[in-house]
């Protein structure tokens, strides 16, 4: 563990009561951030923190001048409509404004009253895409993923020898990543049908979701430098969920040889609140390498990844039909697996993406690709867990599913727990299907 403060403290209770139940994701040492405004009016957008089941209006905290000194400047940035100023100012000013926050929202604060005033229920607002994503760029670093989906295209050969060499990824679209509640029309494309030679337009017939984190960067590097793996974490701003909505027949037409291109950039979900790397610091575990897997080059290695480089995240897969919302009977789960399980660690992907002198930007987003667990049932996406759409899955109600249906919500949730530590959750990221246009 590294970088503990008095922020971690287990024992921290807030004034706001609702943060302090044990099932919260938001508690006092959690202070997701997030921007905001209320819904159904024209208000300004602005920065928030998600608190319990409230929202600090970090604009309102602003004008009751309940936070002064080293993390005014913070605050004034991070209250603002993006939050692209305040990733960029770098991990002494997020700091700063946590620790300011934390010692506002404890139980016996003295501001309380004042502060009070700047509570907004999150079930009345309306969440915002937190920063202005100048480059998105998806990588795929759950061996397990790569071997399942592999295995469908190339029984014989899964996995391919980069893999364990170097954190894959692509280039993906950052106009069309939304926030959790995005509704979008399955998407049209070119499609190969089975046993034919000549493609068809028409509506997706695959439409599959990817279980994946999302890491903003914050400070961002000089074109033609690299990051080493000793600064790269110091880059890192904070992580989000990610659904990588994924049309695998159009995929399966158009990905030789240069990759996914309109089977992904259609749209992307994100969750609103972005948890800081530093809320994150008490579940850091050790990044390791199978026996008999390379060791990774000296640029993508470090000490400090070895010992900490990893996140142990439990992640979630909810699915909610029409004919569930219809009768009430709530969602159902389609699958859990954990990040800690991932082949490459974020400081990893950050230094690789940088190593040929590529500048990274204060918003961009990194996806970690689909997170599978090593077990079939952990499979992040229904091409997984259908077996390439062979073996349907089977609801808690009945209903099957090879591929998403038009009308089904799609929600991912994660937390980090442990018994001696606060829960640090990162609330919902849902997406609903609908029908082509
Ligand atoms: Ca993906």
């Amino acid at each position: 563990m590294t970088g503990l403060d008095e922020t971690h403290d287990p024992s921290l209770v807030s004034w706001v009561e609702s943060a302090n139940r044990d099932d919260s994701d938001f508690p006092i040492q959690n202070l997701p951030l997030g921007v905001f405004r209320r819904a159904g009016t024209d208000e300004p957008w602005r920065g928030g923190v998600a608190i319990g089941d409230q929202i600090l209006d970090l604009a309102a905290v602003r004008r009751l001048r309940a936070i002064r000194g080293a993390a005014a400047e913070p605050l004034r940035a991070a209250s603002s409509a993006s939050l692209n100023t305040f990733m960029a100012m770098g991990p002494h000013a997020w700091s700063a404004l946590r620790r300011a926050l934390s010692r506002a929202l404890r139980a016996g604060a003295p501001a309380v009253t004042r502060l009070a005033e700047a509570l907004v229920p999150q079930r009345d607002a309306e969440m915002a895409v937190p920063a202005t994503i100048g480059d998105f760029t998806d990588f795929y670093t759950s061996i397990h993923h790569a071997t399942a989906v592999g295995r469908l295209f190339r029984p014989d050969n899964p996995l391919l020898p980069n893999y364990k060499w170097l954190p894959i990824a692509y280039h993906g679209r950052a106009s069309s990543v939304g926030v959790s509640g995005q509704r979008f029309p399955r998407p049209k494309g070119q499609i190969l049908p089975p046993g034919g030679n000549t493609p068809v337009y028409g509506p997706c017939k695959r439409l599959d979701y990817e279980l994946e984190l999302g890491a903003f960067v914050g400070v961002g590097n000089a074109l033609g430098s690299t990051v080493p793996m000793t600064a790269a974490e110091g880059h890192l701003f904070g992580l989000v969920l990610l659904n990588d909505w994924s049309a695998r027949d159009i995929q399966a037409w158009e990905y030789q040889p240069l990759g996914p291109f309109l089977a992904k950039s259609f749209a992307t979900t994100i969750s609103p609140w972005i948890v800081s790397m530093a809320a994150l610091a008490p579940y850091r575990v050790a990044w390791t390498r199978p026996d008999g897997d390379p060791q990774p080059l000296p640029h993508l290695d470090s000490p400090a990844n070895r010992t900490h480089g990893a996140i142990d995240i439990a992640l979630e897969v909810w699915i909610e039909t029409e004919r569930m919302r219809r009768e009430s009977s709530g969602p159902a789960l389609l699958s859990r697996s954990n990040f800690r399980d991932s082949y490459w660690t974020w400081a990893q992907m950050l230094a690789h993406h940088t190593s040929n002198g590529c500048n990274l930007m204060p918003g961009d987003l990194f996806g970690s690709g689909t997170q599978s667990g090593p077990k079939p049932d952990e499979g992040g996406a229904l091409i997984e867990l259908s077996h390439g759409g062979k073996q349907p899955v089977t609801l808690a109600n009945g209903e099957t599913r090879t591929f998403v249906e038009d009308g089904d919500t799609i929600t991912f949730r994660a937390a980090c727990t442990a018994p001696d530590r606060a829960r640090i959750g990162f609330g919902a990221c849902a997406g609903t299907v609908l029908p082509a246009t």
